[in-house]
């Protein structure tokens, strides 16, 4: 038996042409793929059986050669201040998303790789090997984990919970650019999910070359995880910037297609005690971006167990943000949210690997001990 398609991620045309492989008259199946789309992205249909503007023999077909199927939740947390993660498992792999409510707006924060390949040295999804990209159904598969959870569907319907995407969980997006791209234009089409491209967010350590393309074929917003202004310290923290150092990734961030004063880019700043959270740097931080339309978040520095950093003074923070405030830019200072279920900024990263690093020390314990004298 072959393996059920799921339909879940598919463009209007890859569905289409699912649909002739699988019979559809091709005479009827651009009205077949509108229909389905509707069900799909607007209603949240979990199965075929409930498409009851479909014909009985159509949904047969269907449910004999398609699926729905979201990723399987192995885990929901739920932290006291409503922030809620889920690790969740396909295709043999487990990565996680982050649904963190505010008073205007319900952000999902989704991840686009299994582990990274990047080792920023801060971020604890970088002590995980790189697993895999994850599919357009899978990138998608964590918006409709949370709408199912949170009983947000019609996308349509006033008052929804989730407002708001950012690519921000594990992995670098821009490094999964086909997925990507493919799962953000359903999540912004007017058929699909419908969030406008303001309310999705693109979030790369500066993957240069990509970011323009970025701009072109996505047109999401864009972030920036910046976090150093000077070459040395950032060659340290995002090791990426050898590659592609600062003069370029600003210079990319100047080109950047749609940026303006309404759809500003965002700089993320994490503050690392004593590393990169001098009254000097912040200063640097306003003269290098000056010019580009920008917002630049500062964020405190999550810790885990065996970070190699600490998060800066909170009296060192403020002043830092002042300079900033300053300069111009408005309330940088994000709360770190979900710290009680390990959700907050950096954090993620699944827990089987979570688990198979504990009993890696448990292990090493051992030997330690069983090698020592005595
Ligand atoms: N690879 C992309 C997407 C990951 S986004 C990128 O780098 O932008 C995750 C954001 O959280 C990035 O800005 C990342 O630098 C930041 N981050 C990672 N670890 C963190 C930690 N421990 N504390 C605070 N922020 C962290």
């Amino acid at each position: 038996m072959t393996e059920r398609t799921n339909l879940i991620g598919l463009s209007p045309a890859e569905m289409k042409a699912a649909l002739i492989e699988a019979g559809v008259e091709t005479k009827s199946v651009s009205m077949r793929v509108k229909q389905l789309w509707n069900w799909i992205y607007v209603h949240g249909a979990r199965d075929f059986a409930s498409m009851t503007n479909l014909a009985k023999d159509f949904r047969a077909l269907l449910e004999a050669k398609f699926t729905l199927a979201r990723p399987e939740i192995v885990t929901e947390q739920i932290s006291n201040d409503g922030t809620r993660k889920w690790l969740l498992r396909s295709g043999g792999q487990e990565y996680e998303a982050v649904y963190i409510p505010e008073s205007d707006r319900g952000t999902l924060c989704v991840s686009s790789q299994v582990g990274c390949t990047l080792n920023c040295r801060f971020c604890h999804t970088g002590t995980q090997k790189m697993v895999r990209n994850l599919t357009p159904s899978e990138i998608l598969g964590q918006l409709f984990v949370a709408r199912d959870s949170l009983g947000d569907w019609p996308s349509t319907a006033p008052g929804r919970k989730v407002t708001n995407v950012v690519m921000m969980g594990m992995g670098e997006p821009l490094y999964n650019f086909d997925n990507v791209k493919a799962a953000l234009a359903i999540v912004m089409d007017g058929d699909g999910l419908a969030l406008s491209k303001r309310r999705v967010t693109l979030s790369t350590a500066g993957v240069v070359p990509m970011i323009k393309r970025a701009g072109d074929e996505i047109g999401s917003s864009l972030a920036i995880s910046l976090h150093a202004v000077r070459d040395e310290i950032r060659d340290v923290i995002v090791p990426i910037n050898k590659k592609y150092p600062l003069k370029e990734l600003i210079q990319a961030c100047r080109d950047y297609p749609g940026a303006s004063n309404a759809r500003r880019i965002t700089f993320e700043y994490v503050m690392l005690k004593g590393v990169n959270d001098s009254l000097a740097d912040a200063r640097a931080l306003v003269k290098l971006i000056a010019g580009i339309p920008a917002k630049i978040n500062l964020i405190p520095f999550n810790p885990w167990p065996g970070a190699p950093y600490e998060c800066s003074d909170w009296e060192q923070i403020e002043k830092f943000a002042e300079v900033v405030n300053r300069a111009g830019y408005a309330s940088p200072v994000r709360t770190p949210r979900g710290r009680d279920i390990m959700a907050a900024c950096g954090q993620l990263k699944s827990d089987s690997v979570k688990l198979k690093a504990k009993d890696r020390i448990a292990e090493m314990e051992a030997s330690r001990l069983a090698q020592m004298p005595g």
